[in-house]
């Protein structure tokens, strides 16, 4: 007997849940993309994504994924041979930085493991050595999805700011937009990379990249930029087939304003509070259950932890026999664990992840942990039962 069937619930980091409302809105025919209303809707998303980033600076879409933002994003402000320095606090880090070096952007990798963030000690040291100003860019993960890190943006800054080094500040956000918080002008950064699919609640396949007139700056002395990625066109279009350098896409659009006249309905701020206690539930619950048995959280300070993602750790083979039963018996599917080798467990199949992003409230939370705590019973994993009324109380609380 399997209890799946009924509404299934997609807890991985990414896509995640698509609202009605969205999938809705897409639902049409094609509107005409000369003129009428796509163009008006269009030009209405750009200060709406700005809002949610919380900047005055500019905004290019594409059509595309997290991996265009990030190629797209290079393409416009390091040339061939440049240096940038790569924080990584994760794999989505060292996929950055081999996105740069497949654009023959030399590319030096700063590591900070897998359990902690970035230390911007260790970066204002580095940068303090580079006397020839040889370092172009620093980019950095705010939420690295496979480890659920999340790193300060705005010390960084500050050491920037203090060594007057030039290097922009260039920081992924896909993971985390709409759900942790982020001020792209208040913290400093010049650049940053964001994908539709996470917080923004949309199907995958557009992209953002945001900047501020500093980047710009950089961008206009650049020899050549690819016709595709460069963003000029993209935020001063004459005519909509400038925005997205060929065919907009069209239903996606629909999407991003439904999903986006959602967020500020709701209040970026109350969607980050919603994140921030929803993320403390599941935390509250887990430290419960791995009072007990081989489970862990893989951030041990809560201060370090994204409110859209978490990592867990649970050793083999309790770690794919959990997956497997969530979603086979109760209809529920966790994250894999992305590229987290580790000695005792080479493979990494000992490592999950639950996404909160975007679309979730208390009853998918609750959901979600009771389910677990459920699966924790059946496959005879040790654990402290009663982590799933711990957390009710946290919901109770908030
Ligand atoms: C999901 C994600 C990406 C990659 O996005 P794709 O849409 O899969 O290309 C990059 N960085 C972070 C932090 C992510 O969470």
């Amino acid at each position: 007997m399997s209890l799946a069937s009924g509404q299934s619930y997609l807890a991985i980091p990414g896509p995640s849940v698509i609202p009605e409302q969205v999938l809705q809105s897409m639902h049409r025919s094609s509107p005409n993309i000369y003129e009428g209303e796509l163009v008006d809707l269009t030009r209405s998303l750009v200060p709406d994504l700005k809002a949610v980033a919380r900047t005055d600076g500019h905004v290019a879409m594409y059509i595309g994924n997290g991996h265009a933002a990030w190629e797209a994003a290079v393409a416009n402000v390091l040339a061939p041979g440049e240096l940038v320095l790569v924080a990584s606090t994760g794999r989505f880090a060292h996929g950055w930085g081999e996105t740069a070096a497949g654009q023959g952007v030399a590319v030096e990798l700063m590591e900070f493991g897998i359990k902690s963030p970035v230390d911007p000690q260790r970066i204002a040291d580095r940068l303090r050595a580079d006397s020839e100003r040889k370092i172009k860019a620093i980019m950095v993960v705010h939420v690295d999805t496979s480890s659920s890190i999340r790193s300060e943006i705005a010390p960084i800054r500050e050491v920037l700011d203090d060594l007057e080094h030039p290097a922009l500040l260039m920081v992924d956000c896909i993971a985390s937009l709409g759900c942790d918080p982020f001020e792209m002008d208040a913290w400093g950064a010049d650049i940053m990379v964001a994908g539709c699919q996470k917080g923004l609640m949309v199907p995958a396949g557009m992209s953002f990249v945001y900047f501020n007139d500093r980047a710009a700056q950089v961008r206009s002395r650049m020899e050549r930029v690819s016709w595709y990625w460069d963003w000029v066109k993209r935020t001063e279009p004459d005519y909509l087939f400038q925005y997205f350098g060929g065919t907009a896409p069209t239903h996606h659009l629909y999407g991003l304003r439904t999903a986006l006249d959602m967020i500020h309905s709701e209040g970026i701020e109350a969607t980050w509070a919603r994140h921030a206690k929803l993320a403390e539930a599941v935390w509250t619950a887990v430290e419960h259950w791995s009072q007990k048995g081989p489970l862990t959280l893989n951030v041990a300070d809560r201060a370090h932890r994204s409110h859209a993602v978490t990592a867990l750790r649970i050793g083999q083979p309790y770690g794919v026999d959990l997956r497997r039963w969530c979603e086979q018996q109760a209809g529920l599917t966790l994250g894999i664990g992305l590229g987290m080798s580790e000695p005792e467990d080479p493979t990494g199949l000992g490592f999950f992840r639950f996404g909160h992003m975007g679309h979730v409230n208390a009853q998918m939370i609750m959901a979600l942990l009771g389910t677990v705590e459920a699966g924790l019973a059946a496959i005879g994993a040790p654990y402290q039962a009663g982590g799933v009324s711990a957390a009710a109380q946290v919901i109770a609380r908030a």
